[in-house]
């Protein structure tokens, strides 16, 4: 019988199922795309024809889809199928709106379930040390963690329904506004005829410390090995950074808190889009900004 069933096997739930299987789980995933299945049952996962035929059987069931509309229409074809004191893991990074639905939808068919999104990109889906933010009851979570692990390093219970993307969302708010305010202080530095060395040796121990800066340094030379030293490759891809604080915009507009500066960030990281460097790593923002300066 399948063990656990993972529909979704892109960049990032690819090699996520393959460290179940690794884990010594019996594995059926099922995506659209047939490349990512190929690339999946050379993992050891064994493919499925549908997302049905995967659940059917299955004790855990895990979705890693690119946004809510697809994880409530995955959610609403498979959740009949699936077996009576399954549960149901969702580790996209989706809107809080949408996460909340999923879990009635699940409670309506008696499924228990935890949004479980991640953080750690597809290095740490690879290496199984991603960070995962989870919502869901204490039984729910007690259940979802022994799977969760095989995956992860981290894995932190967040609250009820929801609360696992909701944490997602504020983090990489905070993530996008650092990255744009460490970028701003190099421009301003450069202008001022201040070394990046300089600079960094500074701020990595005073108050302007952060992760952007001494873990993902905007600038090729102090952190060797932040994508600024590799041609700006994600990494994490700016596309995807204004994915997020789209939805940390919608979270908050919704929940009536004002975010002027993750409002700001995302229209920074749109326009970084539309001048189409989506696929940019989000540190490569240092280029949008130097662009913008006074030449
Ligand atoms: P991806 O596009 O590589 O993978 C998504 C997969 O879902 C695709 O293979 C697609 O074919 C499949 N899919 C879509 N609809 C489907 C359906 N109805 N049935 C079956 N499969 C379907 O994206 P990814 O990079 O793996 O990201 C997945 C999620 O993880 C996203 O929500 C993303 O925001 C989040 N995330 C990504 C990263 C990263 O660095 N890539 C980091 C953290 C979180």
């Amino acid at each position: 019988m399948t063990e656990i069933a993972f529909i979704g096997l892109g960049n990032m739930g690819g090699p996520m199922a393959g460290n179940l299987v690794k884990a010594g789980r019996k594995v059926a995933g099922f995506d659209l795309v047939a490349a990512s299945c190929e690339a999946a049952k050379a993992e050891g996962v064994s493919i499925a024809p549908t997302a049905i035929d995967a659940v059917k059987g299955a004790g855990v069931i895990v979705t890693m889809l690119p946004a809510g509309k697809h994880v409530l229409a995955v959610w609403n074809e498979i959740l009949p199928h699936a077996a009576k004191g399954a549960l149901i893991i969702d580790c996209s990074t989706i809107d809080v709106e949408s996460a909340v639905q999923a879990h009635a939808l699940a409670a309506k068919h008696d499924i228990a379930s935890v949004d479980a999104p991640v953080s750690g990109g597809t290095g740490g889906a690879k290496g199984a040390t991603l960070t995962f933010m989870a919502g869901g009851s204490e039984a729910a979570f007690a259940a979802a963690k022994p799977v969760l692990e095989k995956m992860g390093k981290k894995i932190v219970h967040c609250g009820g329904a929801g609360a696992g993307q909701a944490a997602k969302i504020c983090n990489n708010m905070i993530l996008g506004i650092s990255m744009i305010g460490v970028s701003e202080a190099f421009t301003l530095a450069e202008k001022l005829g201040l070394s990046h060395q300089a600079l960094f040796d500074v701020a990595s121990t005073s108050s302007g410390q952060c992760w952007s800066l001494t873990s993902y340094c905007p600038v090729p030379g102090p952190v060797p090995a932040s994508p600024a030293n590799n041609s700006y490759k994600p990494g994490f891809a700016a596309a995807l950074m204004l994915k997020d604080l789209k939805l940390s915009q919608e979270a908050a507009k919704a929940a009536g808190a004002a975010t002027p500066l993750g409002q700001h960030a995302a229209e920074i990281y749109a326009a970084f889009e539309q001048a189409g460097h989506g696929g940019t790593d989000f540190s490569g923002i240092i280029n949008y900004l130097r662009e913008q300066g006074r030449k």
